[in-house]
């Protein structure tokens, strides 16, 4: 469904991503790990385009994302076409980035009525139906600041499948959260999980990451320094620079 092939990023003479090439799978739960600097954030925003990339191609269900082939060579998207893939890719980071003067509701609500044009009533009904499922039924009409953290980046999931969006990617959704409010945020991520959403997390919740990961990759300095299956990557990582970035945070 995620097809990223040699993608190069640089910030100045940074080169913070040296050619990522991964591949997610219709449904696959994909956990990112990797020390602070190795260029996770910057790989999930290239995805939705919010980075763009210097060299490399990056493909959502077959569709190129911010760029069209023609003549042999790849032109960089309108704004227009670059927002309408961005509604198929959610989004959530680890500050909830919610409007402040819209309810729970209107928050949810705001991409899919605005920035997709659907049907108002159809879109309440709906976003009423996902703030039930990441259990906000009785916060539907609360503004952001009547609301924990854990319940706001509750919201902020909410609204990224307000948009029918093909996979979601989560940036270290649960970083900035109370020790005691990270489980329900969790449990959210994971019945999303079970239910067959394609998602891409990036985490320092390592047990969560081997949980419900089906596949963690490991990246250090702007590389995949390996990837596998939770077991394989915390039972027996084959990289040194593996081992000593596990043996820190576990
Ligand atoms: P963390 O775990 O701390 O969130 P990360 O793996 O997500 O780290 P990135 O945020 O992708 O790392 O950053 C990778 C490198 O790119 C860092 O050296 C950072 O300073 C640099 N960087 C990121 N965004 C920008 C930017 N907009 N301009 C310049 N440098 C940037
Ligand atoms: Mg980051």
């Amino acid at each position: 469904l995620i097809q990223i092939r040699d993608v190069h990023k640089s910030f100045g003479a940074n080169e913070v991503l040296k050619g990522i090439t991964l591949t997610v799978e219709p449904g696959e739960v994909v956990a990112v790990l990797g020390p602070s600097g190795s260029g996770k954030s910057t790989l999930l925003r290239t995805i939705n385009h919010l980075e763009r990339v210097d060299r490399g191609t990056i493909a959502v269900d077959g569709e190129l994302i911010g760029y069209r082939p023609r003549n042999g060579r790849l032109h960089e998207l309108r704004e227009h076409e670059v927002l309408a893939q961005r509604t198929q890719i959610g989004m959530v980071f680890q500050s909830f980035n919610l409007f402040p003067h819209l309810t729970a509701l209107e928050n949810v609500t705001e991409a899919p009525i605005h920035a997709q044009r659907r049907g108002k009533a159809a879109v309440r009904a709906r976003a009423v139906e996902l703030l039930e499922r990441v259990g906000l039924a009785d916060k539907i009409d609360a503004y952001p600041r009547q609301l924990s953290g854990g319940q706001q980046q509750r919201v902020a999931i909410a609204r990224a499948l307000a948009l029918d969006p093909k996979i979601v990617l989560f940036d270290e959704p649960t970083s900035a959260l109370d020790p005691e409010l990270v489980n329900e945020v969790l449990d959210v991520i994971r019945s999303l999980a079970e239910s067959g959403t394609t998602l891409v997390i990036v985490t320092h919740e390592m047990t969560f990451a081997r949980d419900v990961a089906d596949r963690v990759v490991f990246m250090d300095q702007g590389a995949i320094v390996e990837e596998g299956t939770p077991a394989q990557i915390f039972g027996t990582p084959r990289h040194e620079r593996t081992r000593a970035f596990l043996s820190k945070v576990l």
